[in-house]
């Protein structure tokens, strides 16, 4: 039988050792958050500096130094003497890995278990670093392909103007008297999704703008209701005119 010195010994080890491993693990995750943060402040046209990470990932400018720090030393970030951070081909490639995972764990959160498209998106902000290669793939088989998320919003983060040019505009600049469909919405603000869900404006729904007020509220028409829509939530929200 071992002592009980012995057993309390091999506790300690394990203790640190279990301690150690949650490090790295949470190194992994808030390195991939950042690789995908920029990738995506970048893809909507953002002049990406460390000022916009902190408010992005809401953390302080001193966390943020000090991760770049890492992202730099690993070869995932360079960053320009004005200070404009930008993604080498090793870090684009982890961001678009981990946007790949977030947009397959929404997809799977949603199309299998029935999770309301509310709850999807910080579902899979926490899930998306824990999804191995082959679970990545059985995800591809089971899901199949398609273009975009519950939100709307497809792999590949689209710009406002690659959006425009694909005819979608602000509903905040949709003209009155005018019929449109939602594209997509916003999803990084819970606050906002949960609004949208209450009011009933999500993708594919159709709407009608009846009239646009000076105060910039929009009189929209959605399934026979009538309601009053203020331009904070209507910027959110992208939508293609019905033909
Ligand atoms: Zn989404």
């Amino acid at each position: 039988m071992p002592s009980a010195g012995a057993v309390t010994h091999g506790l300690v080890v394990s203790y640190a050792q279990a301690q150690a491993s949650i490090e790295i693990m949470m190194i992994t995750i808030s390195k991939e958050n950042y690789l995908k943060a920029i990738a995506e402040a970048e893809a909507e046209g953002n002049t990406v500096i460390s000022a916009l990470l902190a408010h992005w990932l809401s953390v302080t400018p001193p966390a943020v130094t000090a991760a770049l720090k890492r992202l730099r030393r690993d070869g995932l970030v360079t960053m320009t003497k004005g200070g404009r951070i930008q993604l080498t081909p090793e870090g684009r490639k982890v961001a678009e890995r981990t946007i790949l995972r977030h947009h397959l764990i929404e997809r799977m959160l949603s199309e299998i278990f029935g999770m309301e498209w509310v709850d999807v998106h910080e579902e899979a902000e926490r899930l998306e670093h824990a999804v191995s290669p082959a679970f990545e793939e059985k995800l591809v088989k089971l899901l199949g392909h398609k273009e975009t998320c519950p939100h709307g919003n497809g792999l590949a983060v689209m710009s406002p103007a690659q959006r425009r040019k694909k005819g979608q505009r602000l509903l905040s600049e949709a003209e009155a008297g005018s019929s449109y469909h939602v594209c997509s919405v916003y999803e990084r603000d819970r606050k906002l999704l949960e609004f949208l869900q209450e009011t009933g404006i999500r993708p594919g729904i159709h709407l009608k703008v009846e009239s646009r007020n000076y105060d910039g509220t929009s009189i929209l028409k959605i399934e026979n209701k009538r309601m009053a829509l203020g331009s904070p939530v209507a910027e959110k929200v992208w939508v293609a005119q019905e033909r």
